[in-house]
């Protein structure tokens, strides 16, 4: 087994080995009472270090450079509008299980007398070493891809958890994802394109704080088989069944990330560039052009009202010009097509 899969594996005995097991169902006192005051100890509001420099949380890498440019301007605010309810409670839900997946975690050595791999790093100071406990800045001076010359920028990261793999001692990144999309599409999109994208970039970014360069992307589906298998259920059409073949669908998927030193370069490459953009904006007050790749990134922007006031006829018709050329090709009706002719219809409304 290699060592991915051997990860992987111990992980998802040890979770299935907890929640199976009669014990867990009432929490300790003393470990509940720590994890709460650990939580209680870092609540308020940490500003960063006043020093100028771009700061990417580790969560946030993957913002378009022009988001990026308005997030990093003081005189740009982000736009708070209303949003559908059920989205509120979908990211409360969210926030809600990862806290009590950490609760448990805790409780493992505890519950499963020592036969836990994964268990959550214990801080110099005695608290335990994820979210804000663990959250640190880092700054980095990384030459920049074309010009070669330095730029400094920082990375925070406040992760779900370090991990000590008790078989050797190592220390493991550890991401922890809820997903409402249901038992079905979480597991057909996972096994089709494994761990997303950008929670990898966030657990490189992660590994650069850190430096740990091993991290476990977790996912849970917060639709769970039915209590009861529904093979045979008659009142359950065939794409909604949620066990197979007697057993019950996956509602949680572990990744292993490897982290090299080639995906760590790669990322900071990326960073500089975008910071060397915002301090270029800083000076001159521009803000670079909107591309068609961009317009894949608007749906959780802050900035819309004001990416699309402010942009500029010409470019305006070279995405107009864009989305002509894709119309009459292959892309047509593709998701990138259809976003770009979305944003240029948003312009023009
Ligand atoms: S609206 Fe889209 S293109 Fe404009 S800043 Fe936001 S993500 Fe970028």
């Amino acid at each position: 087994m290699n060592r991915g899969i051997k990860l992987v594996h111990d992980f998802l005995t040890q979770m299935d080995a907890y929640y199976s097991s009669p014990d867990t169902s009432f929490y300790d006192n003393a470990i509940e009472r720590k994890f709460f005051e650990q939580k209680l100890r870092h609540i308020g509001f940490k500003p960063y270090p006043n020093d100028g420099l771009v700061t990417f949380g580790a969560s946030g890498t993957n913002l378009c450079d022009r988001q990026l440019v308005f997030k990093n301007d003081k005189a740009t605010r982000p736009e708070k509008s209303a949003d559908i309810p059920f989205r509120g409670r979908q990211r409360r839900q969210g926030t809600a299980i990862v806290d009590y997946v950490q609760l448990d975690l805790l409780h493992m050595p505890k519950r499963l007398k020592g036969a836990e791999s994964f268990r959550m790093a214990v801080r110099d100071n005695g608290e335990w070493d994820f979210e804000e406990a663990a959250q640190e800045r880092r700054v980095f001076s990384h030459p920049h891809p074309e010009t070669g010359e330095l730029v400094s920028f920082a990375i925070t990261a406040k992760p779900d958890g370090k991990f000590q793999y008790t078989p050797d001692g190592s220390r493991v990144i550890f991401e922890y994802k809820t997903k409402a999309s249901g038992l079905r599409a979480m597991n057909g999109k996972l096994d089709y394109k494994g761990a997303q994208d950008d929670h990898q970039r966030q657990v490189i970014a992660e590994s650069l704080v850190f430096g740990i360069n091993e991290a476990l992307i977790v996912y849970e589906s917060t639709q769970k088989p039915s209590w009861f298998s529904d093979e045979e259920s008659s009142s359950v059409t065939k794409g909604q069944k949620t066990w197979k073949e007697g057993a019950p669908l996956p509602d949680m998927r572990a990744f292993y990330v490897k982290i090299t030193e080639q995906m760590q370069r790669e990322l900071l490459d990326e960073l500089a560039r975008q910071s060397t953009l915002v301090y270029e904006s800083r000076e001159t007050g521009e803000v670079p052009d909107v591309s068609v790749e961009m317009t894949g990134k608007c749906g959780f922007c802050q900035f819309r009202g004001h990416c699309k006031i402010t942009m500029t006829d010409g470019n305006l018709t070279k995405l107009q010009r864009a989305e002509v050329q894709m119309a009459k090709g292959s892309m047509a009706g593709k998701q990138t097509h259809r976003q770009v002719k979305a944003f240029i219809e948003e312009v023009a409304a």
